[in-house]
């Protein structure tokens, strides 16, 4: 049976396992899914030890690991390369190893699931971290308008503005005091902070928050995040979480490790239920 795992430290939390596990069902395949933690101080070791097993033909890889696996695996994808990330690594029959990013596909499928074209659109991007790294490139493919990365460290949010180096994107420190000069109306402000899982808010002004059409924050839970509860108070109606493009990112690694793409709006359907 072929056999698959996600590598992060911590991994108890990790829905993938289900995710997975209701995609195989779907195609009729048999396979093993495993939630590893990995080691700090010995990433490579815990990725060599998994794949010394033939049967391991793939694995996921989530926070803190993701550098690191870029790092590890013989080639890395256009996506991959650009982020320096890989969240999906792929066994070639030739045994070497291919790395992917799934991120920034799972995150345009989900806004485009839910109704929402970026093309023409005004987005605000806030964060700079590995998740902005891993969707900026896919983002600017669906050739919004522009795409202004706001970052509590400015010098992130303008050094991932560089690597595109188009005019239409562009970096800037994100604080209230700044976006409220701000000339544009943006039409989707997208969070890729981790500000959500402290229970904090992004610092934007109300009126910048409240004139966008769309709010989409990659955190997810039971609840609303508080971002999106504080842009629902603020009238904003279409607010997204992140669990759509968890499972959009999955679907991607799932299609690249067997060819198959699954029904995603089931398994979406039941992890909410879920969770
Ligand atoms: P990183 O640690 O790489 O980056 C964190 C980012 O958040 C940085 O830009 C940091 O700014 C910013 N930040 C942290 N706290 C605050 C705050 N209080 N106010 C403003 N900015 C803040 O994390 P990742 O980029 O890997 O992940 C970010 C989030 O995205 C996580 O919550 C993660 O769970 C989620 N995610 C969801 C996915 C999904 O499939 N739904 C996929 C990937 C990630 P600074 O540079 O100034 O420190």
């Amino acid at each position: 049976m072929d056999i698959y795992a996600v590598f992060g430290n911590p991994i108890a939390q990790s829905k993938s396992p289900d995710i997975h596990l209701q995609f195989a069902k779907q195609a009729k395949q048999q396979l093993e899914y495993a939630k590893i933690l990995g080691s700090i101080e010995d990433f490579a070791g815990s990725l060599s030890e998994f794949f010394d097993c033939p049967e391991a033909k793939g694995c996921n890889v989530t926070a803190p690991f993701k550098q690191e696996a870029a790092k590890w695996v013989d080639s890395l994808s256009p996506s991959a390369e650009f982020g320096d990330a890989v969240n999906t690594i792929i066994r070639n029959r030739d045994g070497t190893f291919a790395g992917d990013n799934t991120d920034g596909i799972g995150l345009v499928k989900d806004i485009l699931a839910n109704g929402v074209e970026i093309k023409g659109l005004n987005v605000l991007l806030l964060g700079a971290g590995g998740a902005a790294r891993g969707v900026l490139q896919q983002l600017a493919k669906q050739k919004p308008s522009s795409i202004l990365i706001a970052n509590r460290t400015a010098g992130r949010a303008v050094a991932l503005a560089n690597l595109l180096n188009v005019p239409s994107v562009q970096g800037i420190e994100l604080s209230a005091a700044v976006l409220s000069k701000s000339t544009i109306d943006f039409d989707i402000i997208i969070n890729s902070t981790s500000a959500s899982l402290s229970n904090k808010l992004p610092d934007l002004p109300d009126g910048l928050i409240s004139s966008a059409r769309v709010v989409y924050d990659m955190v997810y839970g039971k609840e609303l995040s508080p971002f999106l509860q504080h842009a629902n108070h603020l009238g904003v109606t279409k607010v997204i979480d992140g669990l759509g493009m968890l499972v959009e990112q999955a679907a991607e690694s799932f299609y690249l490790w067997t060819g198959v793409r699954p029904d995603t709006k089931e398994v979406l359907h039941m992890l909410r239920n879920q969770i």
